[in-house]
């Protein structure tokens, strides 16, 4: 379709999550570069109002203070945003998580767990009612949805097992999304990084870091901005036939 613009967002209102750091951060970028108002959460919220900072024109933006494991804190949010723009967001990028690499701090992994699969579910199941409200049948689409995996999650990490079960729930939590809500309107897919430096990834002892370089063919490690490309891409019309896709964007790190 020649008439379909790259990656227009304008118009639209996008909810992204962990939005204050690395790959939440540079999706926020370049959704603003295109044209999305976009509404930046993290749990920490002077990050999201730094990265809110850090856009051009930030008073057509919000920066909020969101944990994604918390119900109430998550409908406050779509809330306020659907209030400011007069609609609800019909974009959402599921990019908070968190990394555990001590055993004995998370040894059964509730954190992990908590973070990276229940926020998932939590921030969906708010987005998905408020943008279905009244409106369940019809065939156009309504929204998109942008979950972040790892390549973990399909490979595992013998020093990662709780994290690589995670990101493995989130690809199947993605897939059948995508089933259920495609008729709905809403096309769901996943991403799955490979190594990435950012904050989650610096507190890596050096030889970790270099031997997961080693692992990848590419030899290198990814930047957010590399990951960001691949979420945008997936969020707007340039994907219009791609429903529960998992893309690996990992510099071949996945053998
Ligand atoms: P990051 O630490 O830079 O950013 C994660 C953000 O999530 C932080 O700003 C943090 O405050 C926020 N966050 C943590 N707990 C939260 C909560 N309960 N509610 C709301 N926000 C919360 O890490 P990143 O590398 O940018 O990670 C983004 C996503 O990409 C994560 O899901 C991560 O698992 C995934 N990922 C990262 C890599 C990598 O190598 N960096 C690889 C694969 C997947």
């Amino acid at each position: 379709d020649a008439s379909m613009a790259p990656s227009d967002f304008t118009g639209q209102v996008a909810l992204v999550t962990g939005g204050g750091s690395g790959i939440g951060r540079a999706t926020c970028f370049q959704l603003a570069r295109d044209g999305a108002r976009v509404v930046v959460t993290d749990i920490n919220v002077q990050t999201a109002r730094e990265t809110l900072s850090l856009m051009p024109n930030p008073e057509k933006h919000l920066a909020l203070q969101m944990d994604v494991t918390q119900q109430s804190a998550v409908q406050s949010v779509i809330t306020t945003a659907r209030d400011k723009y007069g609609e609800p967001p019909s974009l959402l990028v599921n990019a908070a998580g968190i990394l555990i690499t001590d055993p004995s701090v998370d040894k059964t992994g509730t954190d992990v767990i908590n973070v990276n699969l229940k926020g998932i579910f939590l921030v969906t199941q708010a987005f998905t009612e408020e943008l279905l409200r009244g409106n369940e049948g019809a065939q156009e689409e309504k929204g998109v949805i942008v979950n972040i995996a790892s390549i973990i999650g399909k490979i595992g990490h013998p020093k990662n097992k709780h994290y690589a079960a995670s990101k493995g729930g989130v690809i199947a939590y993605s897939k059948s999304c995508a089933a259920e809500m495609a008729r709905k309107g809403i096309r769901v897919n996943c991403v799955l990084p490979g190594l990435v430096k950012t904050a989650m990834t610096k507190i890596f002892p050096e030889k970790l870091f270099q031997t997961m370089i080693d692992e990848t063919p590419l030899g290198r490690c990814g930047k957010p901005e590399e990951i960001a490309e691949v979420i945008v891409f997936l969020l707007s019309r340039r994907s219009s036939f791609m429903v529960g896709a998992c893309v690996e964007v990992s510099g071949g790190r996945d053998m």
